[in-house]
């Protein structure tokens, strides 16, 4: 395509996301100096559209940014009132008391939320408080300035054929423009991979590691609905296949979420996450309580898990990232929202306090030295072994070793130092000659689904005639390289049924997109690019 002309618009301080992390930063940046000039750009159709996580919020970031928060009405209503965990066999269970269990791992004081929820209310906060929010806006590009410092985005880009080709439709977008530009893309955002690829921020650190994490909402019988319950599992159906477990939370209206995490290190290249979680659903305790009930909306969304040793350098010139850009994950507990409030907290302190002093376009390092030796620090610092060990002895071993780790954090010592990652997720794919085909039951359509029936409840949608936004460095890989080597793993590691062998040829099905970033992260070959559809793109998920 020829050069483009693009309008630009001039801000303080342009952020990329309107998630926990980006509208974080808005709020509080305006609560340091009403006057100051802000944009929020985010690619779903509306705010909260793309969030996946419902969650058990650690209130300790909203806190900070907002004490009232509850006279202020935010939706946050439904405390923890019982907390149980269990390791699951395939036909029962062991309940492990909590008082072997570090404080940390406690949800007392925490509050069952909808994350998107949250957002629509921190997002209705910004915006009385002046803050610009745009949805349906798409960052698609970085826009550079003379001396390589990033000075802004692309965003709201419309009407491109399949071939690239502008269509009669065609709108180019604008360039948003700040004196910083922070990216609250959540996990593996595609403007702060490019970023950390072009400023090395990865450089001396270990590699990233991810989950999938899948989840449904159920309407369950209110006779069995306990609100303010939190039930997590271990164990069956994964067993040695691959790291992850399960999470029950009770909301209000007689409403449960059901999810499952499995992490991206698994080895077998056979392995269905989805299927996975599918029969997790068919565990006997699993099933009574959602017998009788229905499943209204369905999501998956990758996790950071890489934590304390993974996160990137944060700063380059002109740009910060912030939030599960970073991966701010706290493995155990399964949280990171707080994390993300408190990092866009600092962010917009550390913007504030540069722009006070004239300064604009350079890196913000006061930013990163509060993430760092900050709250968000040790939080993950004191849990920082949990996943290597996970990674390295199993689940048993990993229980114990961990377990005792982070009561000695707790108490402000380790005796392992910190434990390396290994490999990244695509990495510790291996041949799929070296393991056995995994056979999984058929759905049987009442607790568990096919995928593409599920896909239609994530409510995703993409305008058919664009580029398709996965895109693959070299066409040949997948028939050539993945098939014969790995049985090709995109057909089943991708919860949306995107990917499809048919006739022999590798077919991406873009308009099932959940926006969830596994294959960017799990292709064996790291041979796919997730980049932005155009705005308004994707699952449009009601209170997930
Ligand atoms: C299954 C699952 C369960 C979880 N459970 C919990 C839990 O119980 N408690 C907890 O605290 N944490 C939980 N987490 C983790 C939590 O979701 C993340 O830590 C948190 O979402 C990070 O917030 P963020 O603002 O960095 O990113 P996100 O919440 O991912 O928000 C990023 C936003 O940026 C937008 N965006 C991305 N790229 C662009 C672009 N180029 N242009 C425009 N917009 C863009 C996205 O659409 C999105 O709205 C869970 C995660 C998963 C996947």
């Amino acid at each position: 395509m020829a050069e483009i002309e693009r309008e630009a618009m001039e801000y303080d301080v342009v952020i990329v996301g309107a998630g926990p992390a980006g509208l974080s930063a808005a709020i509080r940046l305006k609560q340091l100096d009403s006057d100051i000039n802000i944009v929020v750009l985010e690619k779903g159709s509306e705010v909260g559209a793309h969030i996946l996580s419902g969650a058990v919020l650690d209130p300790c970031g909203i806190d900070a940014l907002i004490p009232d928060w509850k006279a202020k009405g935010a939706p946050i209503t439904v405390p923890v009132k019982e907390d149980s965990f269990y390791m699951l066999g395939e036909a029962g269970q062991l309940r492990i008391p909590n008082f072997p269990m570090p404080p940390l791992m406690s949800n007392h004081g925490n509050y069952i939320v909808s994350m998107g929820n949250v957002c629509r209310w921190m997002a209705e906060q910004a915006e009385e408080m002046g803050v610009e929010i745009f949805p349906g806006m798409a960052c698609s590009e970085l826009v550079y300035g003379d001396n390589g410092e990033v000075k802004g985005v692309v965003a709201g880009e419309f009407g491109k054929n399949a071939d690239g080709t502008p269509s009669d439709a065609y709108e180019p977008g604008m360039e948003l423009h700040g004196k910083y530009v922070f990216l609250s893309e959540g996990v593996r955002g595609s403007l702060a991979k490019e970023v950390i690829a072009k400023y090395d921020l990865s450089a001396g650190k270990d590699p990233q590691k991810f989950g999938l994490g899948m989840k449904e909402i159920w309407e369950i019988d209110p006779a069995k609905h306990k609100e303010g319950t939190v039930t997590h599992t271990m164990g069956w159906p994964l067993g040695g296949n691959a790291g992850g477990g399960s999470f029950i939370y009770h909301l209000e209206n007689n409403q449960v979420y059901v999810g499952f995490v499995v992490h991206l290190n698994y080895k077998n290249p056979h392995l269905f996450p989805y299927m996975e979680f599918q029969r997790f659903k068919h565990h006997p305790m699993v099933a009574d309580l959602l017998k009788g009930g229905k499943r209204v909306a369905y999501g998956a969304r990758a996790i950071s898990e890489g934590g304390f040793q993974s996160m990137p350098k944060m700063v380059a010139p002109g740009v910060a990232l912030l939030g599960c850009s970073v991966g701010m994950v706290n493995v155990p507990r399964i949280k990171g929202n707080h994390n993300a409030m408190l990092s866009g907290k600092a962010a917009a302190e550390a913007a504030f306090k540069a722009i006070q002093d004239g300064r604009s376009a350079d890196e913000l390092s006061a930013y990163e030295d509060e993430v760092r030796a900050g709250e968000i620090g040790k939080d993950l610092k004191k849990v920082r072994n949990v996943k290597p060990f996970w990674s390295k002895y199993g689940l048993t071993a990993s229980l114990i070793l961990g377990g005792f780790d982070m009561w000695t954090n707790t108490l402000g010592f380790s005796l392992f130092g910190t434990q390396a990652h290994g490999k990244n997720d695509a990495d510790a794919t291996e041949p799929a000659s070296k393991h056995k085909p995994i056979t999984y039951p058929k759905p049987d359509g009442t607790l568990s689904f096919d995928r593409l029936t599920n896909v239609a409840f994530s409510f995703t949608n993409h305008e058919e005639s664009q580029p398709a936004h996965l895109q693959l460095k070299d066409a040949s890989v997948p028939i050539g390289i993945n098939l014969p080597t790995y049985a090709e793993p995109a057909q089943r590691y991708c919860p949306a049924g995107v990917y499809e062998i048919v006739d022999d040829k590798f077919v991406i099905n873009f308009q099932n997109c959940v926006h969830c970033k596994t294959c960017d992260i799990k292709d064996p070959s790291q041979n796919i690019n997730w980049v932005t559809p155009q705005g308004g793109d994707g699952p449009n998920y009601p209170n997930m």
